[in-house]
């Protein structure tokens, strides 16, 4: 059909736009010398721009029209639908909002991020909370342009389909109500076993380059492939995908931390191996992306928590990275080391935090964000209530703002309803590796013998190579047979931690309740 060939060739060339903007914003962070900082963000800007207007361009808009007519939309391919579906988001979206909300929201997200620096330096809230209350009005005005189920939805809905496509609020409320019942108890029963296991010699310096080499070694056993990426050093550990051939990642390392930067390069490289693992031919389209935030997380996450921080992994990795550090690991016996990365311990920082706590420290966001952005709550009480709910939720009360309120970038960047993707990404994670143990044979013996391709091959098959093809909801369900449920993750930690601290899950019968 002509009008898709068209409109294939459009979006390829704006998804060109979008990945060269991506491979600059690499550069920015992994290469770029200081003094490069004004041209790179004049040439990003330029090309965003050029991407915002040939999206919104009546030659979309006319083909659109054409695709979207009942008749035409129905005689397309799977594919084709979602392509015309995802297309369609973008186009609507950037109709919806007025280009001067856009400005609006630039200028205050350019202003807030200083500001949000000097008040977390300074430990002065006030310092942040004006331009906070004018990034809630523009989210607020963004949350009505973009629409909203009025009489059953929340204005947070609108925000969070930007991250987690047809999520809401009714559904997430109920997820987070389930996690909040089980994670509480267990967070504080590991709180009152009173037993810490013993960490320090992951803390006794370990060599930067053997780190490196380590973390490399392992996620080339785990599939990455570094013939379509590479790994790079970087302050903040990230991925980005230009195309499944070409897929960059970035880990951070320090040495007295023997571990860190193995964890945030397993994380990153299962963000990789998703986009390495798209079908090439949506390639240059909408769909060469992950379903959402929390898919992608969920692949991070498992690759990270799942398996690198699993007794069958280190059954076969705690021997090779003995060789690597004989003297740090002398006298260390592989449950030690088991028990020393997943250690856990009620932290202020949410990056700093466990799988136990970790979130606890989201459910807390999720529940300001939605009251903010509601109209419920009004920002200059947010370190009062961000306190109450840290020592509701972990026991413990935050000294200042800046380890409470202020910790986090993502408000100043204009984010809201981000925070949420990162729990989902735990569910699903465990969801799915469930049922991967179901459908991969020995999957569990697979990995305690260091065989971690037969995972990777059951996620290319059933997760990466769809891409943005279905919804989040529809993967779910095709891959694990149900809904998204927050038991699964609730069952997967209570059992771990049960084998890391001498704590026995009381309310047995709530996993049945729900
Ligand atoms: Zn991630």
């Amino acid at each position: 059909m002509n009008e898709l060939t068209s409109l294939r060739e459009l979006v390829g060339e704006i998804r060109d736009l979008n990945t060269t903007q991506g491979l600059l914003g690499w550069d920015l962070e992994v290469n770029m010398p200081e003094k490069g900082s004004d041209i790179r963000a004049k040439q990003m800007a330029t090309l965003s721009k050029i991407a915002h207007e040939m999206m919104i361009s009546d030659n979309v808009g006319t083909l659109l029209q054409k695709l979207r007519e009942e008749a035409t939309y129905k005689s397309l391919d799977k594919v084709d639908q979602a392509l015309v579906r995802e297309v369609g988001k973008d186009y609507d979206r950037a109709k919806k909002i007025p280009v001067s909300l856009v400005q609006e929201m630039q200028e205050a997200t350019a202003k807030a991020h200083l500001l949000w620096v000097e008040a977390r330096k300074n430990n002065d809230f006030g310092r942040f909370a004006p331009i906070l209350e004018k990034i809630v009005q523009l989210n607020q005005q963004m949350a009505e342009a973009l629409g909203y189920d009025k009489a059953n939805g929340s204005p947070y809905d609108a925000l969070l389909d930007l991250y987690e496509p047809e999520l809401t609020v009714q559904q997430l409320d109920v997820l987070f109500a389930n996690l909040k019942k089980d994670l509480v108890p267990l967070v504080k029963a590991i709180q009152e076993s009173h037993y810490t296991p013993d960490a320090s010699f992951l803390r006794k310096g370990a060599s930067i380059e053997k780190q490196w080499q380590f973390s490399e070694a392992v996620i080339q056993d785990m599939g990455f492939d570094f013939n379509a990426g590479r790994l790079d050093k970087a302050p903040h550990p990230f991925c980005m995908g230009m195309g499944a051939g070409d897929v960059r990642l970035t880990t951070r390392l320090f040495e007295d931390d023997m571990v860190s930067s193995l964890f945030s390069s397993m994380h990153e490289a299962g963000h990789g191996m998703y986009e390495q693992g798209l079908d090439p031919a949506l390639q240059r389209t909408p769909l060469a992306d992950g379903a959402s935030l929390g898919i992608h997380e969920s692949q991070s996450r498992m690759w990270e928590n799942l398996v690198g921080r699993s007794r069958p992994f280190w059954t076969y990795y705690f021997p090779k990275l003995k060789e690597y550090f004989p003297q740090q690991l002398e006298g260390v016996s592989v449950e030690d080391f088991y028990k020393a990365i997943n250690r856990s311990q009620p932290s202020l920082i949410r990056v700093e935090s466990d799988e136990a706590t970790y979130n606890l420290h989201i459910l807390l966001r999720y529940e300001i964000e939605k009251d903010v952005i509601e109209g419920k709550l009004q920002v200059k009480d947010l370190p009062k209530v961000w306190n109450q709910k840290m020592q509701d939720y972990f026991g413990i009360t935050p000294k200042t703002d800046t380890e409470g309120v202020l910790q986090d970038i993502h408000w100043s960047h204009g984010s809201f309803g981000y925070f949420p993707t990162y729990t989902l990404g735990n569910m699903y994670s465990v969801q799915f590796f469930n049922r991967a143990k179901k459908e991969v044979p020995d999957l569990e013996a697979q990995l305690a013998k260091g065989n971690l391709k037969p995972l990777k091959d059951w996620l290319n098959a059933k997760i990466h190579k769809v891409g943005k093809v279905e919804t989040p909801a529809e993967i779910v369900q095709r891959v694990t047979g149900e809904p998204l449920k927050a038991q699964y993750f609730v069952e997967y930690l209570w059992e771990k931690y049960s084998t890391v601290y001498p704590i026995q899950r009381q309310a047995l019968q709530s996993a049945s309740a729900h």
